[in-house]
């Protein structure tokens, strides 16, 4: 419960990257208003880990101080898995946990009668026990159809991040393992 949870920072070209990471619990700012200045300052000021795809982007604020991630992969689930492999977390989900994928406030934990006078859909309510709200934007959340596809999601990250565990001890501590795993390349690289 009390273990450290890292704090992001994602630039304009990562929005749904930080949906995820809100999802799983990580306090995630995101915004395509700030400059590369701001972004850099507002990191060191709150202590938060840049996620950027931009290379320059990487160099300068890695250079100014800012711990950054120069998030790979074309697929979400690639990016996110990329982001768990640099910092060496488990991505998980739990709603107790997840902060407002929209406005990535607290959420919390309401009974069935609040739910009801938040609006919750009739149909919902007569299968469903569990609600959160947004202390943000008071937007409801469920355990729904939704959820079962996060954890889809989840399954498909857990085995591109096991990929990339297996192929980071096939290369030097120089290289950087690749997304291109499916691709059985077992080139005879330095065995000598
Ligand atoms: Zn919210």
């Amino acid at each position: 419960m009390n273990k450290y949870r890292y704090r992001f920072l994602a630039d304009a070209m990562l929005g749904r990257t930080a949906r995820w990471l809100r999802i799983l619990g990580y306090d995630t700012i995101y915004t395509d208003k700030l400059t590369d200045d701001e972004l850099i300052s507002t990191c060191l000021s709150e202590s938060r880990i840049l996620l950027t795809s931009d290379e320059q982007l990487y160099y300068r604020a890695t250079r100014s101080g800012v711990e950054t991630i120069l998030v790979r992969g074309r697929s979400e689930a690639e990016k996110i898995a990329w982001i768990a492999f640099n910092l060496g977390f488990k991505p998980q989900i739990n709603p107790d946990l997840s902060l407002c994928p929209v406005c990535n406030s607290r959420v919390r934990k309401i009974d069935v009668d609040e739910a009801r006078i938040r609006g919750v859909p009739k149909k919902v309510l007569e299968w469903n026990r569990d609600y959160w709200i947004c202390h943000g934007c008071g937007k409801v959340y469920w355990i729904g159809s939704h959820y079962r596809r996060m954890k889809l999601f989840l399954e498909k990250v857990s085995s591109i991040l096991e990929g990339l565990y297996s192929s980071s001890k096939q290369f030097s501590h120089n290289n950087m393992p690749s997304f291109s795993l499916s691709r059985s390349d077992h080139s005879p690289h330095s065995s000598q």
